[in-house]
């Protein structure tokens, strides 16, 4: 099979948002009036961002999922998407089956593939993004206030406990396994989310590395700190895990936990009640869990009013 052959069978889909898709020597897309486009890439190496012999169905949908991630965090509609792959064989069946991942996740967020680069080498995923919004209503990190309630989607720390125990770390049952494997390995970016906010919060960030790394962003960039409370935190229920939030080992999981995808922002107390209401509307939670203060980095009450400190990169100590 040629290269290009191979690109129409696997890459080639009708498209929705664009003027000239795959093919030519360049894709053409318009913006409407008065838009802003928001450009991101986010790459996947094989033995770094997934395992080797994880499922292609997976690998496709999170290449694509973590990039539409990005666009929900700025409050932009993700449209149009390249990919550069590099593949180190011409093996039919991952190919059908990372396309379908992508093109799944492709569909349910209304995006197009309008182009990319394809060549022989070590299994690698580059995607870049592009999204809209009106200009000058981006969800900046920048943008955090002191004051602001800090509110969190979702829940924290099922992928990584996917995670953990694909590395052998701990043992999930069966039924909270499925439901956390789930989070890991097909994310779904807080895009319609991410669009109402436009117009509540003051700033936004995805959650990719984990709530305090991704916290301690937007503080850096709005030089403020934040408070939160541990107690409140959205994390598993669960009899087994995440059960206390005293062992070391769980209370890294919903801290510093990656992967999880959930949008972290920050917006003034006058927009609880809408904040509530759009939690409602979308089916989904929205938790506060914490306040911007003044200074720098992040203090964390405890479950027990103790005060847990950490530092900007990672854990300062656990009790
Ligand atoms: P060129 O040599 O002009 O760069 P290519 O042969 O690399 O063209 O690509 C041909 C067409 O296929 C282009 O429109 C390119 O954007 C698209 N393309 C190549 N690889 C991919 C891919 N992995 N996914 C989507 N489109 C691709
Ligand atoms: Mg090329």
């Amino acid at each position: 099979m040629s290269e290009f052959d191979l690109i129409r069978q696997h890459f080639t889909r009708t498209t929705q948002n664009t003027d000239l898709g795959i093919g030519d020597d360049a894709a053409l897309i318009s913006i409407g009036a008065g838009m802003q486009i928001a450009i991101s890439a986010d790459m996947l190496v094989s033995g770094t961002h997934f395992f080797a012999d994880a499922d292609p169905y997976a690998i496709g949908w999170k290449s694509l999922a973590v990039n539409i991630s990005d666009m929900a965090a700025m409050g932009a509609n993700p449209k149009w998407a390249t990919l550069a792959i590099a593949l180190p064989n011409n093996d039919v069946a991952w190919l059908a089956q990372f396309s379908a991942g992508f093109f799944a996740c492709a569909q349910a967020f209304h995006v197009d593939l309008i182009g990319g680069d394809t060549t022989r080498g070590p299994l690698t995923i580059s995607v870049q993004i592009m999204g809209e919004l009106p200009k000058g209503k981006a969800l900046q990190r920048s943008g955090a206030q002191l004051g602001d309630d800090i509110w969190v989607s979702g829940r924290l720390g099922d992928a990584a406990l996917a995670l953990a125990h694909l590395q052998g770390q701990l043992v999930l049952p069966e039924s909270l396994l499925a439901s956390c494997a789930t989070a890991l390995h097909t994310p779904q970016p807080r895009v319609k989310l991410g669009l109402a906010l436009r117009d509540i919060a003051h700033s936004a960030i995805d959650i990719s590395d984990g709530l305090l790394a991704d916290l301690g962003h937007i503080l850096e960039a709005s030089t403020v700190g934040a408070t939160l409370e541990l107690s409140l935190i959205p994390h598993t229920q669960s009899d087994v895990f995440v059960n206390d939030l005293r062992d070391p080992q769980q209370l890294k999981i919903v801290l510093a936990g990656g992967d999880d995808y959930e949008l972290c922002f920050t917006a003034a107390a006058t927009k609880r009640a809408k904040i509530l209401q759009l939690s409602t509307q979308l089916n989904l939670p929205l938790t506060l869990i914490g306040e911007i203060s003044a200074g720098s980095g992040i203090v964390v009450h405890g479950m027990h009013h103790e005060i847990i400190e950490f530092k900007e990169t990672g854990f300062d100590h656990f009790s």
